[in-house]
């Protein structure tokens, strides 16, 4: 997709304001600038209402972008739990949250996501609904864990799965390239997913477990 298409595609959407706050927020806190793409955005709202997802595990919350979107797809007794390795990070998801309305659905958990993780296992912790989008070279960990607390019928996501053209590019053999091909080829080839992988903006893998 070019800048133009791209361009065109946005031209076509009202501005919104509760995702220009991060967007803004995000640049005043100087965090990286890395929020999901819009389309793919507004395809998490989307994906939420259509599976009518309740359980939602984010890992990954940067200033809330991707939060703000799935939340926008729960009904009123669903459930956001967002994986955050920065506890500075996470307070200013909240705020975001909370200024778009928000803040009732999502719950916080500050740390190595991969100690969250483990402890929501042993919780007996299920969901219908995972977006991975936190430490690249972790994404392998992240599928296992989201396969043993997936509930049937559930959807993984993964954003960044071309990772800036490294991943395609079969001569980069840096850590975070060999680990989404992991986890793509993973998602792929499992028997128990149907998978795609669009490669709009910077990739986004989609996974459903099947029931
Ligand atoms: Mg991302």
């Amino acid at each position: 997709m070019n800048d133009q298409s791209i361009q065109y595609i946005e031209s076509l959407f009202a501005v919104d304001p509760d995702l220009e706050r991060v967007i803004e927020g995000i640049k005043r806190e100087n965090m990286p600038q890395i929020s999901i793409a819009p389309g793919y955005g507004r395809l998490l709202t989307i994906l939420v209402k259509m599976t009518g997802a309740s359980r939602i595990l984010e890992i990954g919350a940067l200033g809330g972008y991707s939060g703000i979107c799935l939340s926008r797809g729960l009904g009123d007794d669903g459930q956001l739990i967002s994986l955050e390795l920065r506890e500075e990070y996470a307070a200013v998801a909240k705020k975001h949250l909370e200024a778009a309305g928000l803040a009732k659905f999502v719950t916080y958990k500050i740390g190595d996501a991969k100690e969250s993780l483990k402890q929501l296992e042993a919780e007996g912790a299920r969901f219908d609904f995972f977006f991975i989008d936190a430490d690249k070279r972790s994404y392998p960990i992240y599928v296992d864990y989201a396969l043993r607390l997936a509930l049937p019928g559930a959807v993984i996501v993964g954003d960044n799965s071309l990772l800036h053209g490294k991943v395609a590019d079969l001569d980069n053999r840096s850590e975070s390239a060999e680990a989404i091909r992991t986890f793509n080829r993973m998602l792929v080839e499992h028997p128990r997913l149907d998978t795609t992988i669009l490669p709009a903006y910077d990739g986004l893998t989609i996974a459903r477990v099947k029931a």
